[in-house]
């Protein structure tokens, strides 16, 4: 595995894949790597030669009352993983390289970040979209993964892809849990015994999400019963619980037949854990 903290050596390895024909899968991540997203690694290897990896904490994706300075980094054990794992480049530039200035051009996708996280997170996605085109730009990947996890990321640059032409394939990936149902997430290292206890919750309420919903419920019932649930546990504050189509992610009042997103945005402390579940089936 070759680790790489320049764009003008990443472009000479690319230049060699491309003139090799090899594939190129591309899997952008901010580090502190889990089995999460290893599954994404796996399904690069399954589709392309050539795997790059990148491991960025972009700061453009945070806004000023968040955690980008406190957030998780561990390259060492990363670059362990990665090896381990199969990844051919560990793409992991320093901010100045990927930003030797403030941006002037960034790239900002519309009304599917209305919602949801594009909500709670003003400017966020637009730190998300203009990464990703820089990541893009540079690796020149033919697919690139990411993780259902992150369903309203995987909406977002699957709009970016086709509005402006890119020509990458994008593959969403199922969510990895822990054996006890949370959904892993680097942030998960923040909670207290206590508060990871307690998030627990987040996963059982959509399975019984999915359940009332396959019992006939209505909308609102199945909002309010995911609601009441987790507002069942004490160190929960709920930022979001939202049901909406998919991928479109328009709002609804009622099932109309089409694939839901079922998501949510709970803190506990100050850890900010998303979670969410696609009802493909009417
Ligand atoms: P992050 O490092 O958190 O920005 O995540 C990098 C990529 O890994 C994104 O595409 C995430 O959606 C994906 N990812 C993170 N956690 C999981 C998970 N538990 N299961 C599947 N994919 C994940």
């Amino acid at each position: 595995m070759r680790v790489v903290k320049t764009i003008e050596e990443l472009r000479s390895f690319i230049q060699d894949y491309k003139r090799n024909g090899e594939t190129v899968g591309l899997v952008p991540t901010m580090g502190y790597l889990h089995e999460g997203h290893m599954s994404l690694v796996d399904q690069a290897k399954s589709y392309s030669t050539k795997v790059v990896m990148s491991i960025f904490v972009n700061p453009l994706q945070f806004g000023p009352n968040e955690d980008f300075e406190r957030y998780p980094r561990n390259l060492e054990q990363d670059q362990a993983m990665a090896e381990e794992r199969g990844v051919d480049i560990l793409f992991t530039p320093e901010v100045s390289e990927m930003y030797p200035q403030k941006p002037k051009t960034t790239v900002r996708v519309t009304e599917v970040t209305d919602r949801l996280c594009g909500a709670s997170r003003p400017g966020h996605f637009d730190g998300v979209g203009t990464v990703v085109s820089k990541l893009f730009n540079l690796v020149q990947p033919d697919y690139a993964f990411f993780g259902q996890k992150d369903a309203q990321q995987v909406a977002v640059i699957q709009q970016m892809v086709n509005d402006l032409n890119f020509p990458v394939k994008i593959v969403p990936c199922p969510i990895v849990r822990e054996k006890d149902g949370l959904a892993m997430s680097s942030r998960n290292v923040y909670l207290s015994e206590e508060e990871r206890g307690q998030a627990l919750i987040l996963n059982q309420a959509l399975k019984e999400a999915e359940e009332a919903y396959h019992a006939g419920k209505s909308l609102a019932e199945v909002k309010n019963g995911m609601i009441s649930l987790i507002s069942s546990q004490p160190l929960a504050e709920i930022d979001y619980v939202e049901i909406l189509s998919y991928p479109g992610l328009e709002p609804l009042d009622q099932w109309d037949g089409r694939a839901v997103l079922m998501a949510l945005a709970v803190k506990f402390g100050n850890t900010r854990l998303i979670d969410n579940k696609i009802i493909l089936e009417s």
